[in-house]
């Protein structure tokens, strides 16, 4: 089987990509189980040294990288760029692991008892189109570090940066079969890490719906997941916050990577007193939000992955809803006009669903138990932005709100070095961070006794 793309700004079909099957799947983890041996036996400064070369690579070709990822999902130049960028520190930060994956000595009785992380083996990596090679990178990098060999499944729609990863992988010394990249089907690939035995742990990025059908599959082997769902992230603007500000901002948190972004607050819940004048200053804000040609440095929103994917955005929107819109190119590829709603009820399907595009809902709440209230009414539990200058009142939302990433008065996006996951159905587990390397090792206990 194989797959068009379409470049989704121009709707013009590109590569056709092969995909791979089942016993070329098989074939893989195998290699990938013997690979891994000799990848766990090296020296950690020496795993640590290619992961530096790998980290280089990916720096001499951000160029490169950033334009196919432009061509293939549609992302802006000035985005993809960061991307690249972001995916050189994730593996510079984590080549600093190897040699820090320490044990511990623990006082016992009668001898010494000493811990090890142990790597777990294979791990198979599953990502979603949205922030192709980031989320992979989240994966591969601390898990490479602690000794495991990785295979990645992109999704269908967007694998080209991914494939060059691989190579740049081998290129810079990783050795064959410790990071492969398989291109193809979620249902023939990624059920296999689910299935196959010498897979030893799945990290998933996606919808939560494939989500729980990875982690009901993964409980016959006692299989470890990591599993990175989807979010309904609140914005929340109180009337001591600087309303202007959180007003100019709002665009940025929601429909950035035209809001294909699973931290995208696609809710902005605003105190009631200052509704009005927050809506104006969005107005104007959105209507400044340069939407276009994704290969333009200026352009802040390119077009929806797919024409499919605009489908089910389009049928988020009802007209009698909108308050404003921005705008958008007309013509082929898969716009979509940054939206505004203004929904009457709480339980419309705009604010408890994933949209996953640039469309977002703006209600009023009464004081600061409805707006903890109505953040937290969705099975989702990823991100969220509180604006106010009360410091008191900083603790107490952010302390409420069940959401892994928060930002006040502001509306931080990842980074490498703090932990990044969900609450609730948004996930399991924790990817980024110091701790990252850990989850991808079993810790051993050893007792050696004095005689
Ligand atoms: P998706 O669940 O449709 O697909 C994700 C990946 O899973 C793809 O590679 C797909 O091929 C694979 N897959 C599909 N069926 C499978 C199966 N039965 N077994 C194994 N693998 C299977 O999601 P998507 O549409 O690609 O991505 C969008 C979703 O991802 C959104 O819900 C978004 O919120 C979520 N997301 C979450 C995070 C996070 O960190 N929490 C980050 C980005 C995206």
């Amino acid at each position: 089987m194989s797959y068009q793309l379409v470049n989704p700004a121009t709707a013009e079909a590109m590569e056709t990509i092969e995909h791979t099957s089942l016993d070329q799947t098989d074939d893989a983890i195998a290699q990938a189980k013997s690979a891994q041996r000799h990848w766990a036996g090296l020296a950690p400064a020496e795993r640590a040294e290619i992961l530096r070369s790998f980290a280089d690579a990916v720096a001499k070709d951000v160029e490169n990288l950033a334009a196919l990822e432009v061509r293939n999902s549609g992302h802006p130049i000035s985005q993809a760029r960061w991307e690249a960028n972001h995916v050189r520190n994730v593996l510079e930060y984590y080549a600093g692991a190897p040699e820090r994956l320490m044990g511990k000595q623990i006082p016992v009785a009668g001898g010494i008892d000493i811990t090890f992380h142990e790597p777990l083996g294979v791990v198979g990596i599953i990502t979603p189109w949205n922030f192709p090679m980031t989320i992979a990178s989240w994966g591969f990098a601390p898990a490479l570090a602690a000794g495991n060999a990785v295979i990645v499944k992109p999704a269908e729609w967007t694998p080209l940066t991914t494939i060059r990863l691989g190579e740049l992988a081998r290129e810079a010394g990783v050795p064959e079969g410790v990071f492969q990249v398989l291109p193809g089907r979620g249902s023939v690939i990624g059920n296999r890490f689910v299935t196959h035995e010498d897979v030893r742990k799945v990290v998933f990025t996606g919808s939560t719906e494939v989500g729980k059908t990875i982690m009901r599959g993964a409980a016959d082997q006692i299989k470890r997941v990591t599993l990175e769902l989807g979010g309904k992230s609140a914005n929340i603007v109180f009337a001591d916050a600087d309303v202007d500000k959180a007003a100019a901002t709002a665009p940025s948190s929601v429909f950035e990577n035209a809001g294909q972004d699973c931290c995208a607050r696609s809710r902005i819940l605003v105190e009631a007193s200052v509704y009005d004048r927050f809506m104006q200053g969005l107005e104007k804000s959105v209507a400044a939000f340069a939407v276009g040609d994704p290969t333009k440095d200026e352009t802040e929103m390119g077009p929806l992955v797919t024409s499919v994917h605009r489908d089910s955005v389009a049928s988020f929107v009802d007209d009698d809803k909108v308050a404003f819109r921005g705008s958008a190119p007309t013509g082929p590829g898969n716009w979509f006009a940054p939206t505004v709603l203004a929904p009457t009820s709480l339980d419309d399907r705009c604010m408890r669903e994933e949209i996953f595009g640039p469309v977002v809902a703006v209600v009023p709440f009464k004081d600061e138990a409805e707006a903890l209230e109505i953040a937290n009414s969705t099975e989702y539990g990823l991100s969220g932005s509180i604006w106010t200058r009360d410091v008191g009142r900083v603790i107490r939302v952010a302390r409420g709100v069940e959401s892994g990433n928060l930002s006040v008065n502001s509306h931080s996006s990842v980074r490498y070095s703090t932990p990044f996951g969900g609450f609730k159905q948004s996930g399991l587990g924790r990817e980024l961070g110091p701790d990252a390397p850990l989850h991808f090792t079993e810790e051993k206990n050893v007792f050696i006794p004095n005689d």
